[in-house]
């Protein structure tokens, strides 16, 4: 499986983790050393919540490979809640790629759910005004999520659904909506099954892979620490799916990241 990671100039990308969180940020050096041992040559880090952004801007600002998103996650209710003026003006640092993770969490937040749904359409209207994609985190919300979308979205805004866990219908109205899928290491659980199915059917156009480290570490690291180098294990995955060699996965995926979140920038360096 790991055959053509001796490749140098293959690039995979992790294009959701959460480096910053206590579990990684105190090894950096080594998370970003074992990132480029795996050919894992870029990562963004994720915003969860505003009081702990100047983590990740301080991060993306030292390492060039580093990039950052502004927004604050749906399960977090006990935070600074952010105004779209906030989101638009925190979003103005270079290294700033997307707005989010943003969305809606049903299996977490019981009862009375708006204040969730309030704080999504914030976040898409600074999607609109920045032009900045967005990071959408779903669970057991996927109608109002796609309601939401459409709604306040009005077609100006795209982005990606992150650890998808969806189904086929929800993907493939995601992608008509402008929007990629990203699948981290649940694509490989066993259990999975289902998961791999959506994997295989949408378009490899339409995919990128990530980790959501510190959580969710892909087989053969399932229940330890993830990370970033672990997106590889998630790439061979989706490569072993899709019946396409792993390098051309890495390309097509890489291609995907860039094209979404840095508008072709450096595309030359990978093909
Ligand atoms: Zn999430
Ligand atoms: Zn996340």
């Amino acid at each position: 499986m790991a055959a053509n990671l001796g490749n140098v100039s293959m690039q995979i990308i992790d294009s959701h983790c959460h480096i910053n969180f206590p579990e990684l940020g105190e090894d950096i050096e080594g998370i970003l050393k074992r990132m480029e041992e795996n050919s894992v040559t870029k990562a963004l880090c994720v915003s969860v919540q505003l009081e702990k952004l100047d983590e990740i801007l301080d991060l993306a600002t030292k390492y060039p490979n580093i990039y950052a998103s502004v927004g604050v996650h749906p399960d977090n209710d006990n935070c600074e809640e952010p105004t779209t003026e906030q989101l638009v003006q925190l979003s103005n640092h270079p290294k700033v790629v997307a707005i989010g993770e943003t969305g809606l969490d049903y299996f977490r937040a019981k009862g009375d759910t708006e204040w969730q749904r309030e704080r999504f359409r914030t976040h898409i209207d600074a999607a609109k005004i920045t032009q900045k994609p967005l990071i959408i985190h779903t669970r057991e919300a996927g109608n109002d999520t796609l309601d939401i979308l459409r709604e306040q979205g009005r077609g100006k805004v795209r982005g990606v659904m992150h650890c998808f866990t969806e189904t086929l219908p929800f993907a493939l109205a995601s992608i008509e909506l402008g929007f990629l899928i990203s699948f981290s290491g649940i694509l490989t659980f066993k259990n999975a099954e289902d998961i791999r199915t959506v994997a295989k059917a949408i378009p490899i156009d339409s995919i990128m892979v990530e980790t959501d480290s510190p959580y969710l570490a892909p087989m053969p690291h399932r229940g330890k620490t993830n990370e970033p180098s672990y997106v590889r294990f998630v790439l061979e995955e989706l490569a072993r799916v899709k019946e396409l060699p792993v390098d051309v996965v890495a390309q097509r995926t890489t291609e995907n990241f860039h094209t979404l979140f840095l508008n072709n920038e450096s595309t030359e360096s990978i093909l």
